[in-house]
Order: structure tokens, then C-alpha cells, then sequence
């Protein structure tokens, strides 16, 4: 039976961990702190129409085909676990809201954009907006339903995760990190066949799934740069439950603000730093507060729950590194700001870099529902994995061996 490691129990490590196992697949999965990287902190938006950005055009067509892939992703999870319905899962849309008339400008902008990918946008008046949520303030300025952009709860979804890898006999979870990959070195060039562990032990493997992360830096010296998000958890009273029912974007004077409703309160992001702090700051808390304040007044009826800080895992052009790098050695990371929307497509993407190539889309496996996940009618594979080449970038990619 062929044995995958894969190294990280992130979104991506475990999607692809959920990926592999239905094609016969070995698993063992190595993490030291299993979800408790950028996945924790994430909001959950799957919102590829609100997250085009102009000049991201290679992001486009993996946003939308992930997320278009998201009902059977989670489907074939609540199979196995039969608690889908309870992974937080909302398809109501999101509204996009401009607080003033240049924000609302800045927001025609992306429409134009998000139009012309094909995504439905239905531009709204404020009164409009106000019917579909009326915390909104009656000051803002417009905006924009989005009916295909949803959310999911990703401490849910990870968990679910964790407890499908768990209980499938052929998947292992051993809580240690990977300290370096092992392998040799031909004229022929690099082949990974392993890993260490953090205490010593040594993992072979027939395949590496290298999905840790910002940690891949270190591991194999890829193009990584920490994004650091701040982000709230706050809670509502009975009184003012629920604030909102489905995603509130806005931009406050050019600055980006989400609230996502979740359980009995919101989800409040996130900043966006490049600077050197990992613990949350301050000046960021203060930043959301007085957006979120000019958009949803209610929020400040609220209690703190949690402030979170973790670094998003950046790539030079904010696509992410799908590849292989040599022929034991799979890379899965760099997801950057849309790891939980793009975690269907990485899983998919990268299962079938590791099996070399798709079986047949058909079958089952145990109880677990479809064997693959099924990529849309539109998906160009083969573009979508020259979009994710981690060696497009000038600078070699060479990974680290250890004797
Ligand atoms: C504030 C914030 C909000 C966000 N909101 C959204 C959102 O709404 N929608 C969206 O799509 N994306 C969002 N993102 C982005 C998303 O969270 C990331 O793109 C995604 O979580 C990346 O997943 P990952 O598995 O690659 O990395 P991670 O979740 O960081 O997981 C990496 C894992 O590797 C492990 N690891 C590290 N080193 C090692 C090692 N040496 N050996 C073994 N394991 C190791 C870590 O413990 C960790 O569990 C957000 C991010 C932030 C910070």
C-alpha cells in the first residue's frame, strides 16, 4: 500500500489527508499543534466574488472553481462524520457596503471585475441593504449583494477534519513537527523518501505532502513571507441576536472591514500587517472596532471574547505553491488570504500531483462517500496548475536535505 506523509494538519494538510485516503492512500499526518495555525484565526468567508482584487487575475478562476466545489467538499465530510450540517455552512450571500460615496466608488470598481469573471453581482440601494439587514447604518453609502459568496466555520471544519483522519484505519496523526525532509542526491537530482521528526524519529514514505504552512520557508526554502491578521470574536446579547444574518463586508474610508455572524455573536476582521509583531496589536483592535462601528452601531453592544493574531502564509503574487518539487516531494501552501476557500481545489490539485495522476471520478470508498472530489465542468486543470507553480518565480526552489 503506498505511504504518504504529509506534513501540517492545517486546512490544506487535512483536506488533503481527506483527499488521499479514498484513493488507498497510507496516511500519516505530522503537526505539533494540529489547526492551530492561520486556519484558527480564519474568518471562514468562501467569497471569491469579494475577494477579487485588481491585478489578481490567476486568482480568479481557483476561487471560483473552489468554491463552487465547497457542497461536496463538505458533503463527503458529513458522510463520514454525520455532522455536515453542523460545520457552519451559510449560502445567503454577502453584502459589500461602501461607507461614503468614494467608497462606493471604490467598490463600482470591483464590480466591474467580479462581472466580468462571470460572478453575479446585484448592485443595492442603502434602503435595499437595510431591508436585508437592518443593523446596517442608515448612514452608509450602497453597495452590492453577492449571492455566491458564503462562509463556513473553519474551527468546525478542521475539526471534522481531525476526527475523519482519526478514525480511518488507514490514517495516522502523530503530534510532532517535521524538522527536515530526508532524501537523496543523484546526478539525476533530489529525491525525498522521508522526514524527521522533532524528537528524532525518522519517517520514510513513498510521498510528501509539504502543507506546513508559513513553515514550508524553512522546510524548502519557498517564497513565503508572514501576513499578519488580526482578528475579533465578539459576542452579542439575547437583545441584540442576531446582529447580522449573513456576511457584511465594507470598506471604511479605503480600509477593508468584515463582520461574518457566528453561534450567538460576529467574527470581526482582520488586518492585513507586514511588520514584525506576531501578538495582536492594538492599533489594529482599535482600527476594526471604529470600522465596524461606522457600519453596524449594534456591534459595540458586544463583549470581547477573543482577539487573535496569525500570519497568513504570503507568496510573492498572492497565489498560492502547488507543485512537485522533486520525485518524492509534493508542496501545498502559500494560500496566503483564501486558504479556507481554496482547500477543496489544494486538496484535489495536490492528491493528484502525489498519485501521479486522477482515478477514475467514480468510485466509493468505505462509507466515505465520492472518491474524488469533482472539479467543475469549467476547470482547466492544467492552467490551474501553471497558475500554482511554485517555481514561476525567478528564484530557484531548492529543498533542504539532511544527511
Ligand atoms: C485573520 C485571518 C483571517 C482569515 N480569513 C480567511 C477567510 O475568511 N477565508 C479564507 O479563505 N482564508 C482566510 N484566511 C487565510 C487562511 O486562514 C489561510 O490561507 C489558511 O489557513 C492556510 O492554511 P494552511 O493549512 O496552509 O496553513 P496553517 O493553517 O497555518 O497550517 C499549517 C500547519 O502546519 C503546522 N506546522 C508548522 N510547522 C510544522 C512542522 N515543522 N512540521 C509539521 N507541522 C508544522 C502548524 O502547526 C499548522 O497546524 C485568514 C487568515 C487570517 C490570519
Amino acid at each position: 500500500m503506498p505511504h504518504v506523509v504529509v506534513a501540517g494538519a492545517g486546512i490544506i494538510g487535512l483536506a488533503t489527508a481527506a483527499e488521499l485516503l479514498p484513493r488507498g492512500w497510507a496516511v500519516t499526518v505530522c503537526d505539533p499543534a494540529p489547526a492551530s495555525g492561520a486556519s484558527h484565526a480564519a474568518a471562514g468567508m468562501l467569497a471569491p466574488a469579494a475577494e477579487m482584487v485588481w491585478g489578481q487575475n490567476a486568482l480568479y478562476p481557483l476561487m471560483i472553481a473552489s468554491g463552487r466545489m465547497y457542497p461536496d467538499f463538505l458533503a463527503r465530510l458529513g458522510h463520514a462524520d454525520g455532522d455536515a450540517a453542523d460545520l457552519g455552512h451559510v449560502r445567503n450571500g454577502t453584502l459589500v457596503v461602501g461607507a461614503d460615496a468614494a467608497d462606493r466608488a471604490a467598490l463600482a470598481d470591483l464590480t466591474a471585475i467580479q462581472r466580468a469573471a462571470g460572478l453575479p453581482v446585484e448592485t443595492a440601494t442603502t434602503r435595499q441593504l437595510r431591508r436585508l439587514e437592518p443593523a446596517l447604518s442608515p448612514a452608509i453609502s450602497g453597495g452590492v449583494l453577492l449571492p455566491e459568496d458564503h462562509h463556513v466555520d473553519p474551527r468546525r471544519l478542521t475539526a471534522a477534519l481531525l476526527r475523519h483522519l482519526e478514525a480511518h484505519p488507514r490514517a495516522e496523526l502523530i503530534r510532532r513537527g517535521v524538522s527536515a525532509l530526508t532524501g537523496t542526491t543523484t546526478d539525476a537530482g533530489r529525491a525525498t523518501d522521508g522526514v524527521v521528526l522533532s524528537d528524532g524519529r525518522r519517517l520514510a514514505a513513498d510521498q510528501v505532502v509539504l502543507a506546513t504552512g508559513l513553515a514550508a520557508r524553512e522546510l524548502a526554502d519557498l517564497p513565503l513571507r508572514p501576513i499578519h491578521g488580526d482578528i475579533l470574536r465578539l459576542k452579542l446579547p439575547a437583545s441584540n441576536h442576531p446582529l447580522i444574518t449573513r456576511t457584511v463586508r465594507a470598506l471604511v474610508n479605503g480600509r477593508p472591514v468584515y463582520a461574518v455572524p457566528r453561534g450567538d455573536g460576529i467574527v470581526l476582521g482582520a488586518s492585513s500587517r507586514e511588520d514584525s509583531g506576531a501578538g495582536v496589536r492594538t492599533e489594529s483592535v482599535h482600527e476594526l472596532l471604529d470600522s465596524a462601528h461606522r457600519i453596524l452601531p449594534g456591534v459595540l453592544d458586544s463583549t470581547l471574547e477573543e482577539a487573535t493574531a496569525r500570519a497568513r502564509p504570503g507568496t510573492p503574487d498572492d497565489v498560492p505553491l502547488i507543485g512537485r518539487r522533486d520525485p518524492g516531494l509534493v508542496v501545498s501552501t502559500g494560500y496566503s488570504r483564501h486558504g479556507i476557500l481554496l482547500a477543496p481545489l489544494g486538496a484535489r490539485l495536490t492528491a493528484d500531483l502525489v498519485a501521479g495522476s486522477p482515478p477514475p471520478s467514480t468510485g466509493h470508498d468505505d462509507a466515505a462517500g465520492p472518491s474524488l472530489l469533482p472539479l467543475t465542468a469549467e476547470a482547466n486543470v492544467a492552467a490551474l496548475l501553471a497558475a500554482v507553480a511554485p517555481d514561476r518565480f525567478p528564484a530557484t526552489v531548492t529543498a533542504r536535505s539532511t544527511p
